[in-house]
């Protein structure tokens, strides 16, 4: 998002309960009734918005924001819930400045856009509190439909899903539902348990049975799927994390950024959680800077991350290097990991080499770096891991990796649907998975009620 408040003043080691309040707390503070229509007297309600574009759900935008301001905050909620069911969640986890608020017209003519993930974040919050909900199921199909996944794509997919009739099962491998959206998003973008309060409110449609400690490939085989139900839908996300490459990398204290984030986001006591004195975070996207920012504010002294391109072709948008920057992150570009070095089987350090283009390949230099570190964090990249489908008895077709679909979410299978960061094309935003989901909802749709089976 384009505006927020930076912590100031992290100091290194262990904080007080105090700090740990203050360095985890909303990263974007609500705004207040006041602040809401004062922000919403800013758009200009562009005939044609360019925000409505930018937004992979296609929200209407300057509609939701002029409900705002004629004092209309359920309504507008409905409006964004319309086309964005966990918009909740989308206010406060999207990357604006790159999508919504990138294009609004005030920020290209004087570079302050209307608020517009604040202001969504408003009208959902207030509709959320009272629990206002505005959806109510057809008449029952009696067609059932399995979901894989109870990550945003699987959560906008059955509530879409639910709306129709249908009864959904969502089947979870985790004990917790939510995907990233409690797993993986930082702590301070998603604080006082709004994920597990977003599935209560997605799913009090009803309709929606979530079966958590159930994983395909284990407890199941997508072939029982297809038996047993009149169609699936798969939003399982990314489980591989993609490896370093370098010498030595399975030392203690080398981890999974991924894993890390998720412990974070899990822990009741953010003091006991183990981090370095001098980290090291490998990579260059949303995860790289969400895994070194949180060691920061849980109290690490030093924390650099290492990015083997330029600050230009970083996939964290310039805000989030901005929020690196301003919790005291170091980051360096043009250096690629080699060597992890370890004492007694722990890291103690990092040796790297400097990069440079080549034409258009990066090449390393040759130069090496050593820096100190007793904790790396490898963020370059989650990988789709397709052996959960095996014993699907039909191969499900992939591309480069990810499960291939078409534009309605169609796999090859003739009744299986995809969609969210399992499948190939996508840009891996919370986002992203929601539209997903949805439009490969009203493709099931369409298929059940034109052939009785998908
Ligand atoms: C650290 C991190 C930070 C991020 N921050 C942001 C951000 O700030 N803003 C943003 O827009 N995006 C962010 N993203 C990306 C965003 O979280 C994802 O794009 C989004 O969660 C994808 O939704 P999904 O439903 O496809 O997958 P997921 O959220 O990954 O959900 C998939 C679900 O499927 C379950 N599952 C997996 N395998 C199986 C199986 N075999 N059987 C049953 N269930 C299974 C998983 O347990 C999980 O609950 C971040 C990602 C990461 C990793
Ligand atoms: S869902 Fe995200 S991209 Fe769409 S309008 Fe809301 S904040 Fe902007």
């Amino acid at each position: 998002m384009a505006t927020g408040h930076f912590k100031q003043g992290i100091a290194g080691g262990r904080l007080s309960p105090e700090q740990y309040a203050d360095n985890f707390s909303d990263l974007h503070p609500p705004l207040d009734h006041h602040e809401a229509l004062v922000e919403s007297d800013r758009c200009y309600f562009c005939y044609d918005a360019p925000c409505m574009n930018a937004c992979p759900t296609s929200i209407d935008i300057p509609l939701f924001i002029r409900q705002i301001s004629t004092g209309n905050p359920i309504g507008s909620a409905k409006t964004i819930f319309d086309q964005n069911i966990l918009g909740g969640m989308c206010a406060r986890v999207c990357p604006t400045e790159t999508l919504c608020e990138e294009v609004c017209v005030r920020e290209v003519a004087e570079g302050k856009p209307v608020q517009i993930g604040r202001l969504q974040r408003y009208a959902t919050d207030v509709a959320m509190a009272e629990n206002k909900q505005f959806y109510r199921r057809a008449a029952p199909t009696g067609k059932t439909i399995a979901v894989v996944g109870a990550g945003p794509a699987g959560l906008a997919a059955a509530h879409r899903l639910a709306r129709h009739g249908h009864e959904v099962t969502i089947l979870e491998a985790r004990p917790k539902a939510g995907g990233l959206n409690e797993y993986g998003i930082a702590a301070y973008k998603s604080i006082d348990n709004f994920a597990q309060a977003e599935v209560d409110y997605v799913t009090s449609i009803g309709g929606i049975d979530i079966q958590n400690g159930k994983a395909l490939g284990r407890d199941y085989q997508l072939s029982d799927l297809t038996r047993n139900y009149d169609a699936v839908f798969l939003g399982m996300g990314l489980g591989g994390v993609n490896a370093l490459r370098a010498d030595g990398e399975d030392a203690q204290g080398v981890t999974n950024a991924v894993e890390f984030i998720a412990e974070l986001r899990q822990a009741s006591d953010l003091a006991s959680l183990p981090v370095g004195r001098r980290v090291v975070v490998i990579g260059g996207g949303m995860t790289a800077i969400d895994a070194a920012v949180q060691s920061k504010l849980l109290g690490a002294e030093e924390v650099t991350i290492c990015y083997r391109r330029g600050q230009e072709h970083m996939n964290a948008s310039e805000f989030e290097q901005d929020l690196a920057a301003a919790n005291g992150v170091i980051i360096r570009h043009w250096l690629q990991p080699k060597r992890v070095i370890a004492e007694g089987g722990k890291v103690s350090g990092i040796e790297l080499e400097y990069t440079a283009m080549q034409g258009d390949k990066l090449v390393g230099t040759g130069e090496r770096l050593t820096l100190t570190a007793d904790q790396v964090f490898k963020a370059i990249g989650q990988s789709f891991v397709p052996a959960a489908l095996n014993g699907s008895g039909a191969l499900l077709a992939l591309e480069a990796g990810r499960i291939k679909v078409d534009a309605e979410g169609r796999t090859s299978l003739p009744n299986v649907w995809a969609g969210g960061d399992c499948i190939y094309g996508g840009d891996d935003l919370t986002v992203s998975a929601v539209a997903q989901g949805r439009d490969a909802a009203e493709s099931i749709q369409r298929a059940l009620t034109s052939n009785g089976r998908a």
